[in-house]
């Protein structure tokens, strides 16, 4: 795939220096890391999950689960459609975020899209505005979407695992975690996109199960609800580590090439 001019002014506006490589595939193991995996304390085992097509890879392994979906809430929100879904989100009392929150924060964008990503949990500013990524992360976030010519109101929908904001912008707790999945889990099903990018290791832990580091994850093609998953970094890890914006590059590319391919 070759970089068109719009492409390239809005990398030079990234800070993305344009040698880097455009066809992420096949790349080599990553060493640098966004984090290392907390491993919570209550582990189960995950159902394996087949990968994406490389007949020659070698077989999938059961990998620890690194939280638990709250079950018992499936049965009440998988038949939820749309309105519905973001009333009950609205209304949630689940956990204890919801003791702090200004606005719950359901998600943004177009509900036809394509394009599906996945976030953390919002901050304080989402929090108050109650939509994902509006601070300095998704100004960055909006500017990697502009270089591949979408918008986060047209062609992609962005959501975040949490829709309560944790206090001061601390990590989310596995049981947090457990309790809003089955809500990100029903929104996949409505929207039913033809790929997700999750981004940063909260999405990857809670999409695709695993606690394998971001760095061994990405450049391949992962699977959620049998929607096609590619795992990229955090955009406010990104904005503390200016190098590996060319990683996420490479992942958004990949990300394009599998939805080209797909439809
Ligand atoms: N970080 C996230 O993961 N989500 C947001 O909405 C904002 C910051």
């Amino acid at each position: 795939m070759s970089l068109d001019a719009r492409q390239r002014a809005m990398l030079a506006e990234m800070g993305v220096r344009l040698f880097w490589p455009e066809a992420p595939v096949g790349e080599p193991p990553e060493v640098f890391e966004e984090a290392v995996f907390d491993a919570p304390a209550a582990v189960v085992e995950a159902p394996v999950r087949p990968r994406a097509p490389a007949p020659s890879s070698p077989a999938p392994q059961a990998m620890p689960r690194p939280v638990a979906v709250a079950r018992d809430r499936l049965p009440g929100i998988e038949h939820m459609e749309w309105d519905a879904l973001q009333q009950a989100v609205a209304a949630c009392r689940a956990c204890k975020l919801c003791e702090g929150r200004t606005n719950t924060v359901f998600g943004v964008g177009d509900v036809q899209a394509d394009w599906l990503l996945v976030g953390e949990a919002p901050g304080e500013n989402e929090d108050r505005q109650g939509e994902p990524f509006v601070g300095q992360a998704g100004k960055l976030l909006d500017n990697m979407l502009g270089s591949l010519g979408l918008s986060r109101r047209e062609q992609v929908y962005i959501a975040n695992v949490l829709k309560c904001r944790p206090p001061g912008n601390r990590n989310p707790e596995p049981e947090e975690i457990a309790q809003c999945e089955p809500f990100l889990r029903r929104q996949v099903a409505l929207l039913q996109p033809k790929i997700i990018v999750a981004m940063g290791r909260f999405a990857v832990q809670t999409l695709l199960q695993t606690t394998e580091p971001i760095g061994r994850l990405r450049g391949r093609v992962h699977r959620y609800q049998d929607v096609p998953v590619v795992v990229t970094y955090h955009p406010a890890y990104l904005l503390r580590n200016l190098p590996d914006k060319a990683k996420a590059w490479s992942d958004l590319v990949l990300a394009q090439a599998v939805l080209r391919g797909a439809s």
